[in-house]
């Protein structure tokens, strides 16, 4: 469904090769709405699963049906990557507008107490979930700001970012320095007509669940048996009484990519069913 009218509008996406993935949702959305598309990861198939050809099945998806796409692989905790990488999409589309900070830490050693947290597991989430969103927003913005046209900056944060959860003390770290960082650059970006914001969500169903779900059930359980539990426990905990889709937090980036949030900027905004509400 279109609802946002994004047409010669260039959009770089962050750690969009998963096929379940927020990242390839929004790559989607945003096309349909008409933007051109640069889908980025670190890797080329970040998940592997069946004939799925990561960052190259996104592109050829949204090709397929008529919009425009490119790939490239970025390190967003290495600028020079990410240099290298606005400069390309210049030399592909030509200018750029809506950058949507989506790439982040797989859930791995840094879910512990705070007392077995190591620290290479801590810096390695803060770097990447944080450190990633300063350093590409900082690029793309001295280039918003060259074309003189403003822009959009959207960062997916986390409920994770407002509340406090044991075990997830770099998580939460990382998720809350967005939201802060999100106001403070919408603050520095406002009178160049560049509006930032992030977007909270709560439990979404991507490759990350299945990573997470291994972790959590240290038990006799099959794979699917527990992903079913835990889908079950999260819903149970949901006022609106479902696990959120990709394309959920799609549409809010739809949302906030377009006209029709002009006046919105340095927000936090839960799309999370009602959970801390
Ligand atoms: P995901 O693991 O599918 O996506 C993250 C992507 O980031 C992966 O494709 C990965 O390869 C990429 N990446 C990792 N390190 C990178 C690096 N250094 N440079 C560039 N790319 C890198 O997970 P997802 O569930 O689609 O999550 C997307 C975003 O949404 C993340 O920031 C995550 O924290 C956030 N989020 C997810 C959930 C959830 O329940 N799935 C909930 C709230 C917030």
């Amino acid at each position: 469904m279109t609802m946002y009218n994004l047409k010669d509008k260039v959009a770089i996406v962050t750690g969009a090769g998963g096929k379940n993935g927020i990242g390839r949702a929004v790559a989607d959305r945003l096309a349909q709405e008409g933007a051109k598309i640069i889908v980025t990861d670190i890797v080329e198939v970040p998940y592997s699963d069946g004939d799925w050809e990561g960052l190259s099945s996104v592109v050829e998806e949204i090709t397929s049906r008529g919009g425009e796409a490119a790939k490239l692989l970025v390190d967003v905790t290495d600028a020079s990557s990410i240099e290298n990488a606005i400069d390309k999409a210049l030399n592909i589309f030509n200018r750029v507008d809506i950058l949507v900070n989506n790439a982040g830490a797989a859930a791995s050693k840094d879910r512990v107490s705070i007392v077995d947290l190591e620290e290479e597991d801590w810096d390695r989430v803060i770097d990447i979930n944080l450190k990633g969103v300063f350093l590409f927003s900082k690029l793309f913005a001295k280039e918003l700001i060259a074309q003189k046209e403003g822009g959009k900056i959207i960062n997916i944060a986390s409920i994770a970012g407002k509340k406090g959860s044991a075990t997830f003390g770099a998580y939460c770290a990382s998720k809350g320095g967005v939201i802060r960082l999100t106001e403070s650059i919408a603050l520095d970006l406002a009178k160049y007509n560049i509006n930032v914001n992030s977007i909270c969500p709560s439990w979404v169903d991507t490759e990350r669940v299945d990573v997470y779900v291994e972790q959590l059930y240290e038990n006799d359980l099959s794979h699917e048996q527990k992903r079913d539990l835990h889908l079950s426990n999260v819903e149970s905990m949901i006022p609106l009484g479902r696990y959120a889709a990709p394309e959920d937090i799609a549409k809010m980036v739809a949302f906030l990519s377009s006209e029709e949030s002009s006046f919105v900027t340095g927000a936090s905004l839960n799309v999370s069913g009602g959970l801390i509400a």
